[in-house]
């Protein structure tokens, strides 16, 4: 299914990653980790759009981007474990250099993917795919596309 929304300040990309993010506890997996990847250009919410999943999530913060450190671990009040992962300095062998395979094949983990171009034959065919682009200064266009049936509303 095919969802899309714009919106016109981080505030409101942001409660859109909450509803995103109750779709995702709604229906955890019992298989793995859910990979949700977030696309598009500098700038475009891809951080936003992960700390409200992370808000939403119950993970406690500071949401720092994981720009510099690749991977950053948020474990959930219910011990799930959210990974927030951003490749861009490093590509697909570190990445799974660095646990990659691991993290998603944990049951119930999710996985928040930055940049998953940049490792593209890593990222599971079921991801929920979440695409952010400029519109203008302050709107943003979100595209999430998902292999399942969802209910995000
Ligand atoms: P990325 O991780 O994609 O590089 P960030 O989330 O770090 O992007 O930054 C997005 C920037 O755009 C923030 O400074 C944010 O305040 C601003 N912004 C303006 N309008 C929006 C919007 N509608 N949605 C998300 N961010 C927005
Ligand atoms: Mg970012």
């Amino acid at each position: 299914m095919k969802d899309t929304y714009e919106t016109t300040s981080a505030e409101e990309t942001r409660r859109v990653a909450h509803a995103v993010a109750e779709d995702v506890l709604r229906a955890p997996r019992r298989d793995g980790a859910t990979v949700l990847t977030l696309s598009g250009d500098l700038g475009a919410g891809k951080t936003t759009f992960a700390q409200g999943v992370l808000e939403a999530l119950g993970a406690q913060g500071p949401f720092t981007s994981p720009t510099f450190t690749i991977i950053k671990t948020y474990p959930l009040p219910d011990a799930r474990t959210v990974y927030h992962v951003d490749p861009y300095r490093v590509g697909a062998d570190d990445l799974e250099a660095l646990g990659w395979e691991q993290m998603v094949s944990e049951r119930g983990a999710i996985i928040l993917l930055e940049w998953p171009q940049i490792v593209a034959a890593l990222v599971p065919e079921d991801a929920v795919r979440v695409e952010l682009s400029h519109v203008d200064e302050r709107t943003r266009r979100i595209a999430i596309t998902s292999a399942q049936e969802r209910t995000i509303r």
